[in-house]
């Protein structure tokens, strides 16, 4: 990750000052506050601001006029209930603002969730600069075979160079003519809304990203997920510790019930009673198509607990 000594300058002044509040603070989200979390090779996620605590989640859960129950065990209780029954707003209630800096093909996927409000840095107004991803080695993976959307064997030896230098020499390549192509040194220079068209998607962005609870947990059950690509799934899993920090009383329900937690269709409910009343039941019998039968298989196995 490389913040600049003015940016890491910023964050150290940001971090000096402190507000006096009544609203409800988290010592542990205090203690990362604007902090940046290094995320691949020149990422970062980080806190600017939150609103709610877990109480804040029992109290709209109540209605209440104070500040949720005496007994955090009763708290625990509740914020379990309600995400095991998959109420919502209570969970709506908090709110986090985090500043994220990702690869642009990784940003494709993160828009894909709607329920945040974002706002990205202008490539129309300032220049991007010169950092791109470049995967480490052990990432660099051929097409899987079993899955159409996944990554199989690690790729080795000369071939791993030979993507890795062309990755290199393509970024550098691009960035260069991105830079002649704004040059005002004896022509005009192409505006910058143009001239970075030519950039790769593996150049990085920024954003601010703000988002609530409910909707932050369905990003990091989707995104945390071990189905996620991994380079979005890394910035989702630095998001799961945030998030620990913050509410971990909600955190705890949703490793519980979402992360931890499996769905199971009404056939396939139907084959694990089946399966404890000691009958055999294979794919064929299961009314089970082949996908689904190794998808159950994988949670039933013992291996992938
Ligand atoms: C492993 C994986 C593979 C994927 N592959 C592909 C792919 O190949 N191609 C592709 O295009 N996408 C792909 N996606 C993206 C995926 O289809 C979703 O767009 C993305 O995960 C965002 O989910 P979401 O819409 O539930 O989230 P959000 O946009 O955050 O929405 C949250 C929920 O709010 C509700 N909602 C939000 N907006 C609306 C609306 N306008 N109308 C109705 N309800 C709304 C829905 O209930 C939704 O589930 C993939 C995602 C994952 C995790």
């Amino acid at each position: 990750m490389s913040l600049t000594p003015d940016q890491q300058a910023e964050i150290d002044a940001a971090r000096a000052h402190s507000n006096t509040t009544r609203r409800a603070t988290v010592a542990g989200l205090e203690a990362r506050l604007y902090e940046a979390v290094p995320c691949l090779d020149h990422g970062f996620v980080r806190v600017v601001d939150y609103m709610g605590d877990d109480a804040a989640i029992t109290q709209a859960a109540r209605v209440s006029y104070g500040r949720g129950t005496k007994a955090v065990s009763n708290d625990e209780g509740l914020i379990r209930y309600l995400m095991r029954h998959w109420h919502s707003t209570p969970f709506e209630m908090c709110e986090i603002k985090l500043h994220v800096k990702l690869p642009v093909f990784v940003a494709r996927q993160w828009i894909r969730h709607r329920t945040a409000n974002v706002n990205e840095y202008s490539a129309r107004y300032s220049v991007l600069d010169r950092e791109f991803y470049i995967p480490a080695p052990e990432q660099l993976a051929a097409q899987s075979t079993q899955n159409n959307q996944g990554r199989g064997e690690i790729l080795e030896g000369e071939e791993a160079q030979r993507v890795l230098d062309v990755l290199r020499q393509d970024a550098t390549t691009a960035y260069d003519h991105y830079e002649d192509m704004l040059s005002q040194d004896g022509q005009k220079g192409l505006a910058r809304e143009l001239a970075r068209m030519n950039l790769p998607a593996n150049i990085y962005t920024q954003w601010y990203w703000k988002t609530d609870l409910h909707n932050l947990f369905h990003f990091l059950r989707l995104r945390a997920d071990s189905h996620a690509q991994y380079e979005i799934r890394v910035y989702a899993e630095a998001m799961c510790d945030i998030v620990r920090d913050w509410v971990p009383l909600a955190y705890g329900a949703f490793e519980e019930y979402r992360l931890g937690g499996v769905q199971l269709s009404r056939t396939g409910m139907d084959v694990v009673r089946r399966m404890l009343a000691g009958e055999a039941v294979t794919q064929e019998t299961s009314g089970l198509s082949a996908r689904e039968w190794r998808e159950l298989q994988e949670v039933l196995d013992a291996k992938n607990r």
